[in-house]
């Protein structure tokens, strides 16, 4: 039975390891979805036949409870709030090997089985007070700047040094549980002081590093019950999640570090000097534009997903290329509200995905391009981030639609971003604003041309 039961493991983890190669590319990402959750499915059966299990019961229950909440959210969830649910899902994550951990922990548990049980207290912890935290600010539930104090660095020294000293009087004395308790209040609280400096455009990082830590959690606490596909699949999302977090700082321009500790835009007082003047536009006139293009980009933004505009958009850019215009689309990797937002969107409009160009791809072209049409984007082209060195964003890449000859902006109204900052794309010569709900918009386009 056991060998039975590790040979399920070895094959999960493969299942897991092919699943995470074919989440790579867009064409692939649903069956790479499918293979790892069959990878899942495995594991959590091989687990549950281990002989360590004394009663099913409980487990029945936290099953059926478990996958009622999770099937009722996923199913009633907006497109445009799951970052948020990604964010408590990463939490319950951090919670869930919290709590492993703190099961695990039984009389005369080895040291390294007491090391094994903190780091999983302590990373379950942090990740799951900062993911509530992530929550609010993505969800708009609490406000999304950062929040910097002075004396900010000492408090979390203290908290720091804390949780090093309970945790090592912890394995000292392990049956005084006081320093577990304090473990676990002072995780709790470092994973609330982790994030709320954090702010604004900052948040996709966030969100990726908290998810590696659930990743190190469950890690941590697959040694702790001394599961080894707990610990391989904690290894995959720890190790994933630092690559993503590495992938988003690089589209950002910043380090880790200095994400982590200086507040987003801190010490920068926003001094955009806008010039020109807003140029609204009608549909009907855009479309005279439009039809006489040769070369569209279509860039779109967290807009788009609130608008839910990519089938109709999807069905404009056919049109434009049954009229003679060559057709792509520029997706920066921190548009909309979580990593992938915007190829998710259009792979299920069935946009093809040899028109979807990356940042770097799309840039150097931009010249060419006779209409660049954002969708509700607005950070991610705001060309502050070149152009304004007082800017909080200056120094991120951003996708360059004012070098394009004409730029139609569409959203509802003057309204920040995500990051709460002035674009000055909207007041240059080449650009347009076409006022109103994108996908309303998109669609009198496409009215115009049929
Ligand atoms: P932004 O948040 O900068 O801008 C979105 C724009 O869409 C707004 O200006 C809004 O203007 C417009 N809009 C909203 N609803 C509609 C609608 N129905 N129709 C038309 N327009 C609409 O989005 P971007 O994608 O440009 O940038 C993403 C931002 O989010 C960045 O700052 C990024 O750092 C941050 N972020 C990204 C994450 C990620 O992983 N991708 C995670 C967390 C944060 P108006 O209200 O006037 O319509």
């Amino acid at each position: 039975m056991d060998n039975f039961i590790q040979f399920s493991y070895v094959v999960a983890a493969a299942l897991f390891i092919f699943g995470l190669k074919q989440l790579g590319s867009p064409a692939t990402a649903r069956r790479g979805n499918m293979v790892s959750a069959v990878g899942m499915l495995i594991a959590v059966v091989a687990a549950l036949l281990d002989q360590g299990i004394v009663e099913y019961q409980w487990i029945a229950v936290g099953f059926v409870v478990g996958a009622l909440i999770g099937g009722a959210a996923a199913r009633m969830v907006e497109m445009t709030a799951m970052p948020e649910m990604v964010a408590l899902f990463n939490g319950f994550g951090g919670m869930a090997s919290l709590l492993v951990g703190w099961a695990a922990l039984v009389p005369g548990s080895s040291t390294f089985t007491l090391v094994t049980i903190i780091l999983s207290i302590l990373i379950g912890g942090v990740t799951f007070t900062g993911s509530l935290i992530a929550y609010g600010k993505l969800s708009e539930k609490l406000a999304s700047g950062a929040v910097l104090f002075s004396g900010q660095q000492v408090v979390n020294s203290l908290i720091v040094l804390g949780i090093v000293a309970s945790a090592v009087m912890f394995c000292v004395e392990p049956a005084n549980h006081l320093w577990l308790y304090l473990v676990v209040a002072l995780s709790l609280v470092f994973g609330i002081m982790v994030v709320i400096p954090i702010g604004g455009a900052d948040m996709p990082v966030v969100i990726s590093l908290l998810n590696s830590y659930s990743g190190l959690a469950a890690c941590a606490a697959g040694f702790a019950v001394n599961n080894n596909i707990l610990i391989v699949a904690g290894s995959l999302v720890g190790a994933s999640g630092i690559i993503l977090t590495q992938i988003m700082c690089k589209a950002m321009n910043r380090s880790l570090s200095n994400v982590l500790f200086s507040g987003f835009g801190s010490g920068k007082t926003e001094a955009t000097v806008v010039e020109g003047e807003i140029k609204p536009i009608t549909a009907e006139d855009a479309f005279y534009i439009l039809e006489a293009a040769t070369n569209v980009a279509f860039i779109p933004g967290y807009g788009m997903a609130v608008a839910q505009a990519q089938h109709v958009v999807k069905e404009l850019a056919e049109l434009l290329e049954q009229n003679g215009a060559e057709v792509n689309f520029g997706i920066h990797p921190v548009a909309g509200r979580m990593p992938g937002h915007m190829n998710v969107l259009l792979a299920e409009a069935d946009v093809p995905y040899d028109q979807l160009l990356e940042m770097d791809d799309i840039n150097p072209r931009m010249e060419n391009v006779d209409v660049a049409i954002v969708i509700g984007a607005n950070d991610v082209v705001n060309p502050a981030a070149r152009e304004v060195e007082s800017s909080p964003i200056y120094g991120m890449p951003v996708i360059n639609v004012d070098k394009a000859r004409t730029v139609f902006v569409l959203k509802r109204s003057m309204a920040s971003g995500f990051a709460g900052i002035e674009n000055p794309l909207f007041y240059k010569d080449n650009t347009r604003m076409l006022f109103g709900d994108a996908k309303e918009s998109i669609g009198l386009l496409v009215r115009e041309f049929s």
